[in-house]
């Protein structure tokens, strides 16, 4: 990946991890401070926003960015989510609800999304950050960087 920049939009929180995930993803980031824009919601156990309407919005107001809330997320067919990434539209949001305020997970969730954003799909590698994790757990046991599979695939799309 080449030093393009994105734009990160902090709807609310972790502004200290961008330098880390800077290093492992090869990426430059431009902080921006915004409020939570209007969304659909939901009750499920406590309020949940749309993560669809947060990538339009995210899509909307940078040319390629991520949103980071720590607000929870849902999507219609799942009870929550982590975050989500468009390719298409050029935009990922992250959640820091469910990650206890746990520097290294926020950091792993983070990207995590950045690689579905540039194009990678999950990766069967445990070890690798592109691996699957709907808990903390998984989180917590797979690495922050990608393997080198993961590398190799996005090197071939020459960000
Ligand atoms: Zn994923
Ligand atoms: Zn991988």
């Amino acid at each position: 990946m080449n030093k393009k920049e994105f734009s990160v939009i902090l709807f609310n929180g972790s502004q200290d991890i961008w330098e880390e995930v800077s290093k492992i993803t090869g990426l430059n980031f431009k902080l921006d401070i915004d409020n939570l824009p209007e969304c659909r919601t939901r009750e499920n156990g406590v309020k949940q926003y749309s993560a669809h309407d947060l990538l339009d919005y995210v899509s909307k107001n940078s040319e390629r960015g991520i949103g980071v809330v720590d607000v929870d997320l849902f999507i219609p067919e799942l009870n929550f989510v982590f975050g989500l990434s468009s390719p298409s539209k050029q935009a990922s949001v992250v959640s820091t609800a469910r990650l206890g305020n746990k520097r290294s997970r926020i950091i792993k969730e983070a990207v995590h999304e950045l690689g579905h954003l540039v194009g990678l799909s999950h990766c069967y590698n445990s070890d690798c950050v592109m691996h699957f994790s709907n808990r903390v757990e998984h989180t917590d046991k797979k690495g922050k960087e990608f393997c080198k599979s993961c590398r190799n695939h996005l090197k071939s799309k020459s960000l």
